[in-house]
């Protein structure tokens, strides 16, 4: 689950971290008195979307007077803010983050991830703050330095020292820097995150050592420890689609292709993206619906991928182990009236029952195109969608 910067700011200003003053805003109204509130004479006036890169996108902008601030705040609200995370068609922005302008000396980067391989947190510090970290790590990995963190003793004095000393910061400045790694460290550990970056970590020109951007995204599977971080969830950034597939408990991901997958387990799923790609085709979507696939889950699967505009097949590959092919034939052939399916619907069933569950695919009446393996099922739904883009509109 991702927060936006402002409420990543608030949790790590509870653990001590050092950030900007700053108000969330909804309206460019409420951002002008913000600023009235934060006082000073520089504000930046920030976007606050799911995704990084905003100074670059234009979501980031200095205001040097109410009236900018103003200005500034009516550019970005509601603009379709495009950054290297957004993809092409970009975030709507919803909400504004006014702080109090810092004069910056320098730039640093922090950021902190799980690294499964090693079941470690792993610190990354860098020397060059405010760009973009994935450019840095390709053009010049030797300015990037790892700290792996032993979990029972958490991050040590001396590896943050050792973080902190590798990337220039000052030696006047270092207890502060290091008090706040281990800050850092602290709130990442205890709110279950999955990550934390602090791009850029700054030396103010008042000597203060300060997080003045924050991302935080946090591992889904402890969110149940965690209903203080839940409630933060802005459905604003989220994908309606895959927001609709998790009230139902179904593994779902939208994808930028029209061959929409119901598969039953997510290594199955897998490779059936990747067996339609061979032939020349895109997926439409992942979709797990898990071993116990009742017709209803079938039926709320099919709802989910019939939504999206750009479907033009369906391909259905179950595996019936605990569950039976004739069970999930059934799921298909309810699901299928239901939703009075418009597209073609190829089916491969391979497992327990699997001569029943093709029969009931068969008797039922419906144009479904079975199909002998994963091979064959996945030609066949590229073949189908060939079919539908070449015949003339009606
Ligand atoms: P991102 O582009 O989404 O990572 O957004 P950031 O919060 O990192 O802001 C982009 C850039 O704006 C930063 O790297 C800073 O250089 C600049 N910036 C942000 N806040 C301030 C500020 O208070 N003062 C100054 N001078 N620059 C700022
Ligand atoms: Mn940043």
């Amino acid at each position: 689950m991702k927060i936006h910067e402002y409420q990543a700011k608030e949790i790590l200003q509870k653990y001590g971290v050092v950030t900007p003053k700053g108000i969330a805003c909804f309206s460019v109204d409420e951002a002008v008195s913000a600023a009235q509130q934060l006082g000073g004479k520089v504000w930046v006036v920030k976007a606050q979307i799911y995704a990084g890169g905003r100074g670059k996108g234009g979501g980031v902008k200095v205001a040097k007077s109410l009236d900018e601030v103003r200005q500034r705040a009516s550019e970005i609200l509601n603009m379709r803010l495009v950054t290297h995370q957004t993809g092409p068609e970009g975030q709507i922005v919803h909400r504004l983050f006014i702080e109090q302008g810092v004069p910056i000396e320098k730039e640093f980067y922090v950021g902190m991830v799980v690294d499964r391989s090693r079941q470690r947190v792993c610190l990354i510090t860098s020397s060059e703050g405010g760009m973009e970290i994935e450019k840095v790590a390709a053009e010049t990995p030797e300015k990037i330095h790892k700290v792996y963190v032993d979990p029972i003793a958490g991050l040590s004095q001396q590896q943050a020292v050792e973080a902190t000393q590798k990337i220039g910061i000052p030696a006047q400045n270092l207890p502060q820097a290091v008090t706040l790694l281990q800050s850092l460290y602290e709130a990442f550990d205890e709110s279950d995150a999955s990550l934390l970056e602090i791009n850029p970590l700054t030396l103010t020109a008042e000597q203060q050592v300060m997080a003045l951007d924050a991302k935080m995204n946090f591992d889904d599977n402890a969110l149940f420890r965690h209903p203080e971080i839940v409630a933060l969830r802005d459905l604003d950034e989220e994908d309606p689609l895959e927001i609709e597939a998790s009230k139902h408990e179904l593994s779902y991901i939208s994808l930028d292709g029209n061959i929409g997958c119901l598969v039953n387990g997510a290594g199955l799923a897998m490779a059936t993206m990747d067996i339609i790609k061979l032939y020349g085709g895109n997926p439409a979507n992942f979709l797990d619906v898990g071993g116990g696939a009742t017709a209803e889950k079938v039926t709320e699967a099919f709802k989910l991928m019939l939504s999206n505009p750009k479907l033009q097949a369906i391909l259905v590959n179950i595996f019936g182990g605990i569950m039976k092919c004739d069970v999930i034939a059934q799921g298909i052939v309810m699901a299928a009236r239901d939703v009075h399916l418009a597209v073609p619907l190829i089916v491969r069933l391979e497992g327990t029952h699997v001569e029943i569950g093709k029969k009931i695919l068969a008797d039922s009446g419906l144009p479904i195109i079975s199909a002998d393996n994963m091979a064959d099922a996945a030609q066949k739904a590229v073949n189908a969608t060939k079919a539908k883009s070449s015949s003339p509109q009606s």
